[in-house]
């Protein structure tokens, strides 16, 4: 039975994995490159705003999530996102909401939607190791050393969950030491998936924006329009100082493809271009911007999982949306759930 287990990113799906298996008595570490928690449920402060420019928000779509945000996690921050989604055509026609993303609640934090990975972690009662990129997992008798960059070995564990997306995970395992056939078994399946990239792009208005019909947001429905999604992030309480807007632009992944090395400021101002002129509005020169590259935004084609399982017989395993083959942080939460009743030798 594994004792001890280091689980590679700490984004919802590998912390979700840590703290069932912290609450089923095991020793976890988690490994985390970046120096926050959260992975693509990603919030910035920024001159007294606090935006959300990865995940937008999360939906609770099954009991084991709900048990998660509504009983096992504070609740006190938890909040619920008010307004409709409306949809745009290529041509920037906006319509009224289409029940596909009408229904279910969407939630957030008021500290932000990374307040899911914090509060797991600071519920958890495992270790998590900041700005640690692990290259490759050595292997010594039946155990796992993970390495990072620099050389540095972390310690002995009897298993590994591997959580970043499916091209990182591969080039992870393709530099382990694994038995070939292993390794081509797993890695055959993880480079077969595909990510859209995405642009996120905020803007910070000095004076009022609003969306029609007093929408939070607008999504591009067809996926021929340069921008994807906006959203007002002042529907988010506490967020936003008051006099100021603040709009999160995505541009579409296939615009974001094509224009991947532009530089910010283009992106930028292309992002505050396509806004105006879908709101049919002259907007003012956004007081200031950021802009976020996301190479790996949302699977596209995701992981069969069933090769993946072999790697059970060496003690790795696995979770992320790449299994899911689409981007939902519900659903993210959900493979590290699973994992960790693998681990723990539970089939579903
Ligand atoms: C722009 C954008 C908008 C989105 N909008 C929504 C939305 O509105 N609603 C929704 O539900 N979902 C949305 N998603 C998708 C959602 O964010 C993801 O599906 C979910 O957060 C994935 O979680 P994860 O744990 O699988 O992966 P990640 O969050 O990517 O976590 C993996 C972690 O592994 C770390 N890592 C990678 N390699 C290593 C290494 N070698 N060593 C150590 N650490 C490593 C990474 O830094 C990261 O923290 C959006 C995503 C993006 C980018």
């Amino acid at each position: 039975m594994h004792q001890r287990i280091a689980i590679i990113g700490a984004g919802v799906s590998g912390l979700a994995a840590a703290l069932r298996l912290t609450e089923a008595g095991k020793e976890v570490v988690v490994f985390e490159k970046s120096r926050g928690l959260s992975g693509r449920a990603a919030t910035r402060s920024k001159e007294g705003c606090r935006y959300d420019f990865g995940a937008n928000y999360f939906k609770v779509r099954c009991n084991e999530v709900a048990r998660l945000i509504f009983e096992t996690l504070p609740t006190e921050g938890l909040q619920r996102i008010v307004g409709d989604i409306l949809t745009f055509d290529r041509e920037g026609r906006i319509s009224p909401p289409d029940p596909d993303h009408k229904s279910g609640a969407r939630w957030t934090y008021r500290d932000g939607i990374s307040a899911l990975g914090k509060l797991m972690a600071a519920k958890g009662g495992f270790v998590v190791e900041n700005s640690v990129r692990i290259l490759r997992l050595r292997r010594e008798e039946s155990h796992w050393l993970p390495e990072d960059e620099e050389g540095r070995r972390f310690g002995r564990f009897d298993a590994v969950l591997i959580t970043p997306p499916a091209p990182q995970t591969a080039d992870l395992l393709a530099a382990s030491d694994l038995p070939a056939s292993l390794r081509d078994a797993l890695t055959l399946d993880l480079r077969g998936a595909a990510y859209w990239s995405q642009f996120s792009v905020v803007l910070n208005f000095g004076g009022e924006i609003r969306l029609p019909g007093e929408a939070y947001a607008l999504l591009n429905t067809d996926r021929e329009h340069d921008l994807a999604w906006v959203s007002l992030e002042n529907r988010k309480n506490d967020r936003i100082p008051p006099g100021q807007s603040l709009v999160v632009a995505q541009l579409s992944p296939l615009w974001t493809e094509a224009n991947y090395d532009l530089a910010p400021d283009a992106v930028v101002a292309h992002a505050a271009n396509c806004l105006g002129a879908l709101l049919q509005a002259d907007l003012p020169t956004p007081a200031w911007s950021d802009c976020q590259r996301w190479r790996y935004a949302h699977p596209r084609i995701g992981v069969p999982q069933e090769r993946l399982k072999q790697g059970g017989s060496m003690g790795l395993y696995f979770a992320g949306d790449a299994l899911i083959g689409r981007g939902r942080v519900d659903e993210a939460i959900r493979t590290g759930f699973a994992a960790a009743r693998s681990i723990l030798g539970m089939n579903d």
